[in-house]
């Protein structure tokens, strides 16, 4: 299994990858979204990314997690699979309670916001 901090990494890398291919000469914030984590791992993916952002172009980033949401599968019907904010959720097919797959805890880039240029202008 990968470590937060080689995930991180990775993750940290793909957003100076898009920024870099942006022509952007900061990242004023990193968006990633979770799957399974709790608030500690939340927290850890953050002050990893902010370690290891010093020195590039993410450095001093806002950087914000957020949960996505459970994923479920209903073996009553078809196996129909499912996404759902709630912990429990109901087939919206055939309204059998739907079993939770179980998610490795992941960690996704999301989207970044760049600065385009420094803010002083050139003379
Ligand atoms: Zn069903």
């Amino acid at each position: 299994m990968i470590s937060e901090r080689e995930r991180a990494r990775a993750l940290l890398d793909q957003a100076l990858a898009e920024a870099r291919s942006q022509g952007a000469k900061r990242i004023t914030a990193l968006y990633f979204v979770t799957y399974g984590a709790s608030q500690e791992t939340e927290a850890s993916l953050r002050r990893i990314v902010q370690e290891l952002s010093v020195n590039t172009l993410a450095e001093g980033a806002q950087i914000i997690t957020w949960k996505g949401p459970n994923r479920f599968i209903c073996w009553n019907c078809c196996a129909l699979r499912f996404e759902s904010e709630e912990e429990e959720a109901i087939c919206p097919n055939c309204g059998h309670i739907a079993a939770r797959i179980p998610t490795d805890i992941t960690f996704a880039l999301d989207r970044i916001e760049v600065a385009e240029s420094k803010l002083r202008e050139e003379p």
